[in-house]
């Protein structure tokens, strides 16, 4: 399948300054910042600086180095927020939503990353 990429989705905005945002923590290739609507006490989305759609556009598409990127700044963010099970943290949630069936709101990569509070069973 082919991916179009819609470069005025909100968090293109966001890449490229137009609009503000929170961020917790930016490397070369991937930006990390809080969901301005939290699901828990902490809510962070992690995106990649690349026009990805969903994750497995992502993964399918992106560079070596731009996964590693995005991958070792996820891992951050889990210390970050003190989300690592047994590190001190309590544990963490981390989803991605893709496409109708998976009731994407904004259509550019993100992965959701939550902790804060017992988030209970995953729902399907
Ligand atoms: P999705 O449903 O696509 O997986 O999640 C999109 C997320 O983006 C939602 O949790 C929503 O609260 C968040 N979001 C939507 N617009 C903005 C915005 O302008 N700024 C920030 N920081 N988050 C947003």
């Amino acid at each position: 399948m082919a991916y179009a990429y819609d470069d005025q989705n909100i968090f293109a905005k966001i890449l490229r300054g137009e609009i503000p945002n929170n961020t917790v923590l930016e490397t070369e290739h991937t930006l990390a910042f809080r969901d301005i609507s939290p699901k828990a006490p902490e809510h962070v989305l992690v995106i990649p600086k690349g026009p990805y759609v969903t994750f497995d556009h992502f993964c399918n598409a992106a560079s070596d180095a731009e996964i590693l990127d995005f991958t070792r700044t996820a891992g951050q963010i889990c210390k970050m927020i003190g989300a690592e099970p047994g590190e001190g943290g309590a544990g963490f949630r981390a989803i991605t939503n893709a496409g109708e069936d998976g009731v994407q709101e904004v259509p550019h990569y993100h992965l959701h990353i939550l902790a804060g509070r017992p988030l209970g069973p995953m729902l399907l």
